[in-house]
């Protein structure tokens, strides 16, 4: 079973207030995820909240309660330009170095902030880095070009001219840890595109008109000519790169039978438990993907359970 998360109050039930994101703008108490470029600053553990009236030009948007149930709002700021030179003579120090110019460094993204968030930390800045990429891209309407509406404080475009409404959604991919009929041995590919050692389980998005089940039988086929005999979901991750949901399945393979299929996966290898264990610890052969990814987090699992 999958413990129940500690989850951000999104305070849906607000969004259709008229005039919502002004009237929050202007609370003394409301506070402001702050993200550029797909990324957000971090105070430690937590995501920094800055006080409305620091944050300059920016598409608005809410984004739920704080614990003490202050509203949190996401402000997504365009890109620093970059530096331009200009005569030391003429050059005025920039009043809003830190908030604006800042340091690129203490900006970070999904990739980089890896477990070092609680769940409900986590969820706000995936959130906040989700939904600001969704406000930056969907500019027009999809059915027939017209400029979109921004309704129900960022989480909704509407069209005028076809009346259609657009929603920030996700699209769902599969990744599947693969263990050997006696469960001793783990399945690993090496897509082609890493051009190195790091191998990490198999994943694809849903097709349309597709099941999951459907998904992981055609993908472990197709990439790794693997025959799956059963399924376990285990849990999931949004990945907003830019816009998935990572669903993570356990699977175990009908046979050892497997070859990569030469164009996307270029190596598949079984792996024991002494291997995945020196591959955890940074050593051997094989590299594993990043701590902050689902695949992490099921090759991991499988081997502390196993030992
Ligand atoms: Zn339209």
């Amino acid at each position: 079973m999958v413990a129940p998360p500690d989850t951000l109050d999104r305070a849906a039930e607000l969004r259709g207030e008229p005039r919502l994101l002004e009237r929050l703008r202007a609370e003394p108490g409301t506070r402001v995820v702050v993200v550029r470029e797909g990324r957000v600053m971090l105070d430690g553990d937590a995501v920094r909240r800055v006080a409305p009236g620091e944050v300059g030009e920016a598409e608005w948007a809410l984004l739920g309660r704080d614990a003490d149930g202050s509203a949190v709002l996401l402000a997504s700021v365009a890109p620093v330009a970059e530096p331009v030179f200009v005569p030391a003579e003429t050059a005025a120090p920039a009043a809003d170095e830190d908030t604006a110019a800042g340091d690129r460094a203490q900006w970070v993204g999904l990739r980089e902030f890896g477990g070092r968030l609680g769940s409900r930390e986590g969820e706000l800045l995936v959130s906040a880095i989700a939904l600001a990429g969704w406000l930056r891209d969907t500019v027009f309407c999809s059915a027939c070009g017209s400029r979109l509406q921004t309704r129900q404080a960022g989480w909704a475009k509407w069209c005028a001219t076809c009346e259609s409404e657009h929603f920030p959604r996700t699209d769902p991919a599969v990744i599947v840890a693969v263990t050997s009929p006696d469960g001793e041995r783990l399945l690993l590919g090496a897509n082609a595109n890493w051009q190195g050692r790091m191998h990490s389980c198999f994943a694809g998005f849903v097709e349309a008109g597709e099941s999951l089940e459907a998904t992981i039988h055609r993908e472990l086929a197709e990439e790794a000519g693997v025959r799956i005999a059963r399924v376990e979901y285990v849990a999931s991750q949004p990945w907003p790169f830019p816009r998935s949901l990572m669903l993570g399945f356990r699977a175990v393979a009908a046979s050892e039978d497997a070859r990569a299929d030469g164009e996307e996966i270029i190596d598949v290898r079984w792996l024991s438990r002494a291997e995945i264990g020196s591959a955890l610890a940074g050593e051997g052969p094989v590299g594993l993907p990043g701590e902050a990814s689902i695949a992490y987090r099921l090759i991991r699992d499988w081997y502390e359970e196993a030992g």
